[in-house]
């Protein structure tokens, strides 16, 4: 409900009053056991901070995130810490936080040596058990880090979010840096393991194509506002945020009956810290006009199960 997290900059005694980039500000929405929400937006949109907050990795500046209908700012510690057992994140680079000296299996082992009461056996059973269910073999337990091509290393690091049988699991660009080849098949076991589990993704990619194929539901972020949410088939065919528009028309279209034309927007992103008063996007909206740069936009359903933050959208009803 209404998240925001603005980071103070460090200046010097200068600088006053103190100054903030507006990494999230103001997200507002509902994620549904079980579903995929693809987030997307340029760099710097805010989409990583936003699933570093959900999963407790950074603590709000306002607002309020439920879990299960709980607030968990309101949580006492030993619920806390179920709460973060249940979020579990996936990051684009696992090679980055496995220690290069030490066996996939210890490392997989280590998750139950903090959070478990099961003994040497137990434990690792249970890692050669998750390393089969991600597609790994027994044999890789004492193999190390350097040993694993790019996709057998995501393997792993899905295989660690997956060790505490979490509920939902925030997969920040984890696809981004590999061949499309090896993309596919993890993108499938992630799929799958969502049916098995009945998992919940956050799947925050600047790749829109890659979005597009694992998500039910997208939110497009700019400068760390939500500016369209609906069912990915609304998003991808009738993008009603001109915003949206853009960010679409950038990506090469398969069927020739859509051969829409690329948008190209105006001036730079402006700086996070130097937050545009209205509409965040209005210094560069193609359609903007003089109170965009006053008035912020409402988040509203425009149709069913289809938000939007835009005066003229919402005015107009659809915009061609
Ligand atoms: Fe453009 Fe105005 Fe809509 Fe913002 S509110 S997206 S500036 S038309
Ligand atoms: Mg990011």
């Amino acid at each position: 409900k209404n998240i925001k997290k603005h980071f103070p900059i460090k200046g010097g005694i200068l600088q006053r009053p103190q100054s903030f980039v507006k990494a999230v500000n103001g997200v507002d929405l509902t994620v549904s056991e079980g579903e995929t929400l693809g987030i997307v937006g340029e760099s710097g949109c805010g989409k990583s901070t936003l699933g570093r907050l959900v999963i407790g990795l950074e603590k709000l500046t306002e607002g309020t995130i439920f879990f299960n209908g709980e607030s968990i700012g309101d949580l006492p510690d030993r619920k806390l810490k179920k709460y973060k057992r249940n979020l579990q994140m996936i990051f684009q680079d696992p090679y980055a936080s496995l220690n290069p000296r030490q066996k996939i299996g210890d490392a997989l082992e280590e998750v139950f040596i903090i959070h478990s009461e099961m003994d040497k056996t137990e434990r690792q059973s249970k890692v050669k058990e998750l390393l089969k269910e991600v597609g790994l073999k027994e044999e890789h337990y004492d193999r190390f880090p350097h040993e694993f091509s790019g996709g057998q290393r995501q393997r792993v690091g899905i295989a660690r979010a997956l060790a505490l049988n979490p509920s939902l699991i925030v997969c920040d660009e984890a696809v981004s840096a590999l061949d499309v080849s090896v993309q596919a098949q993890i993108m499938k076991l992630l799929k799958k393991l969502q049916e098995k589990y009945n998992l919940t993704y956050l799947f925050i990619s600047h790749d829109l194509g890659v979005v597009r194929h694992m998500s039910d539901r997208v939110l497009v972020m700019y400068l760390g506002a939500q500016v369209e949410m609906g069912d990915s088939q609304q998003i991808y065919n009738n993008p009603l945020h001109p915003y949206t528009k853009a960010l679409l028309s950038a990506i090469p279209r398969t069927n020739p009956k859509h051969k829409s034309e690329r948008i190209k927007l105006q001036g730079d992103l402006p700086s996070a810290s130097d937050y545009p008063k209205g509409c965040p996007f209005h210094t560069r909206c193609p359609i903007a006009q003089a109170h965009c740069a006053e008035v912020i936009p409402e988040w509203r359903e425009v149709e069913e199960n289809h938000f939007v933050a835009c005066h003229e959208v919402q005015q107009k009803g659809r915009l061609e």
